[in-house]
Order: C-alpha cells, then structure tokens, then sequence
C-alpha cells in the first residue's frame, strides 16, 4: 500500500498546488473562517467518509476514516485560519482579502492533508485502524482551536496525533524533527499600577505610577536572568508601556502588557510564581496597587521520544527522491496549540523545510513577504504518508 499511496500522491501534486493557491487567495482570520471551513466540507462531499462540523470553540472539522480492520487510531491534524497581516509577496495567488494573509502556510498545510486524506479513503480497505482527519480552526489566536477540539472528547479513542509545520528551515526535501519540548508556551500578563497624581514640582504629595512601572519592567528581566537556571529556557517580552501624560504631571497610573514564553511545565509554574512576586514586591516598595493578570495560555509543545524516534526511522528508510535528509533541529522559541493534542496523547509535531528556491534568507512565518517552495507540499503529504504507513506496518 506503501508504493501506491505515494504514486497517487505523486499524481496529485499539481492538486496540492492548486488547493494551496486557492486557499491562500482567500485567507480568513482565526475564528472567522467560515468559507475555508466550507470549501473542506465541500471537498469532502460524496466521499465515503464520516465527516463532522463545527467542532469545537469555531470551525473545526474532523473526518474519520474508519479502516477495514481495528487498529491503532490516529489522528493527523492540520489548521487552516490565517494573519492580520497586509501580504507583501507578488505571487500571482496574492490574498484577495486586504489585510488579511496566509504568512504562515497554514494555507499549505491544509492542501496537503485533504489530498492526503482523499488517498486514504481511497485505501481505506487496507487501513488496520482508525484515521481522524484534524482540520483546525484558530490556530494563531488564544484560546486557539486544539484545546476545545481535544475537549470535545471526539479524539478520545485516539493513539497519537500528527502534524506537521512548513518552515523556511531549508530547501524543500528536507524534513526536521526535535524530540522531548520542541515549541514554547506561553502567558499574557498585564499589569495595572495605580499611584497617585501630582504636580510634577512635588513628587512628595504624591505616588509615581511611571517609575513604580519602570522598576517593574527592569525588575521582571531579572527573572530570566537571576531565577532560571541557565540551562533553562525563558522569555519575557514587555511589549506595551501605556504611561502616556503631560511633562510636568505625575501620573496616576499605568498599564504594561507582556508576553511570557517558557520551554517546560517546571518554568512555566516558575515565572509565573515570580512575576507575582515582584508585583507584590512593587506594591511595597512603591506604595502603589498593582493588579494582574495572568494568563497561560498555551503549553510547551512536547514531542514523544520514542515516537518521534519511530518517525524519524519510518522517514530514513523510506527512500524517496523526494525526501532527500531527515535532520535533527534545535527547538524553536513560537508557540503552537498542537501541544494541546500533545498534552494527551503522545504525539509528534515534526518540521517541512520549504525555503524558496534560489532565496539566501528566506522571509521567516509571519513575514508579510513569507514564501514558501510549493514542492514542499508533496513533500509534506509524502512524509506524513510514511508515518502513517510506518505505524500501521503497510508495506
Ligand atoms: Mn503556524
């Protein structure tokens, strides 16, 4: 089954392309994609499988292709929502939505998996187990889709989960793993200190909220520098200073929004424990009251060991022309919510290098000139073919 799932895939990859364009045409933000999730279901229509909408906090979608034999259940999972971002690129399939953009390939990731899926409906006979087809809404945007996916309990009979992320990692045939936590989480905090105003001649009279707020902004960078190990991995971005006033007035108060990133649960608890901390202790060096909020929201993305090993040797003995190396990354600083899936049940999210031909320094996810090498697509279908394939033992 091996060999022919990959021929037909093959046949298709003009198909890849095409839905990728298409998709990528017609972008819609996290949570309000209504004609992307319509024109999955469209795909699937007719076809000999169990589909179910709305699925979920939005649209998400899940197809079960239920196999002849029982088995091991999988799920593979691709999300489909897109960017406030204005697109920069001069590709011929530029976003038709203005201000909206699939900059980071979600476009491309859901291409391929719905040609993929087709193939296993096609094969379905031959399948020792159950294929749940993720699509998945919101991905960019807390809450995110996964988390109420998961909840939803309809993954509950599931082994594993799959995905995959195109990156400009490097040229397309090359496929990247990491194992053990691979993406960040993280946490929103903001934070409202309130003093007392003044006359900016007697700052005796009153409370300084700016300076109170200056010394929590410095005090917070010593957490990554003074309370994590150094082999430990922390991020505290304090990306909003609201103390806009008058020169010569002491404000009253101020509100600083930050974004927390940490690769393990044990740092997650730990900064979050200590940015309290020094809110407390703000609000006793300064007088002033410090009210904040915390929020987790995604957690570290962790791939399993031993999966992620089996992956890694499904894909090296594949050989494929089209997958030509199989590399080891270093873990990366975004967050995704596929840890959701990764969370419960032992998962691998793993890396589809799809740098632009003849690009040095390729325009990273997110960039409002992201591009990406489209025969990273089959590539992507392929790969994920082999895990599937892999685990089932289909020769
Ligand atoms: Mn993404």
């Amino acid at each position: 089954m091996r060999e022919q799932l990959m021929k037909m895939l093959e046949s298709r990859k003009d198909e890849i392309i095409e839905i990728r364009r298409h998709l990528h045409e017609n972008p819609e933000l996290s949570f309000k994609e209504e004609k992307t999730a319509q024109y999955i279901l469209d795909f699937y229509k007719g076809k000999d499988v169990e589909v179910q909408s709305n699925v979920g906090n939005g649209y998400g979608i899940v197809v079960t292709i239920k196999g002849e034999k029982s088995g091991k259940n999988i799920g593979l999972r691709a999300d489909f929502d897109a960017l406030p971002i204005v697109e920069e690129t001069d590709v011929p399939f530029k976003s038709k939505n203005e201000g909206v953009m699939h900059a980071c390939a979600h476009d491309g990731h859901t291409a391929y998996l719905l040609v993929l899926a087709d193939c296993l409906i096609q094969l379905k006979e031959q399948l020792p187990g159950t294929i749940k087809i993720i699509h998945q809404h919101a991905e960019e945007v807390p809450p995110g889709g996964a988390k109420s996916i998961v909840e939803s309990g309809i993954l509950d009979d599931l082994d594993h989960v799959f995905g995959i992320h195109l990156l400009p990692l490097g040229p397309a045939g090359v496929v990247g793993y990491h194992a053990g936590y691979t993406f960040n989480g993280r946490a929103y905090m903001k934070v409202k200190i309130q003093g007392k105003g003044g006359h900016g001649s007697s700052p005796h009279m009153a409370n300084d909220a700016i300076v109170a707020g200056a010394h929590f902004v410095t005090a917070a960078q010593t957490i990554i520098s003074r309370r994590l190990s150094p082999f430990e991995n922390g991020v505290i971005t304090i990306g909003s200073f609201d103390g806009k006033g008058t020169f010569n007035v002491i404000k009253d108060s101020i509100e600083l929004e930050g974004d927390i990133r940490y690769m393990s649960e044990e740092t997650k608890g730990k900064m979050e424990r200590e940015v309290k901390r020094i809110a407390r202790g703000i609000e006793e060096e300064f007088g002033v009251t410090c009210e904040l909020t915390y929020t987790n929201d995604y957690p570290p993305l962790y791939n399993d060991p031993e999966l992620t090993d089996k992956v890694v040797s499904y894909l090296n003995s594949a050989n494929d022309k089209d997958i030509k190396e199989v590399k080891e990354y270093p873990a990366l600083s975004p967050s995704e919510d596929f840890a959701y899936y990764a969370e419960k049940f032992p998962s691998c999210f793993f890396f589809i290098a799809c740098s632009p031909k003849g690009v040095e320094e390729p325009f990273f996810n997110h960039h409002p000139k992201f591009d990406i090498d489209e025969d990273a697509l089959l590539v992507a279908a392929k790969a994920v073919g082999y895990v599937v394939c892999g685990l089932y033992e289909l020769e």
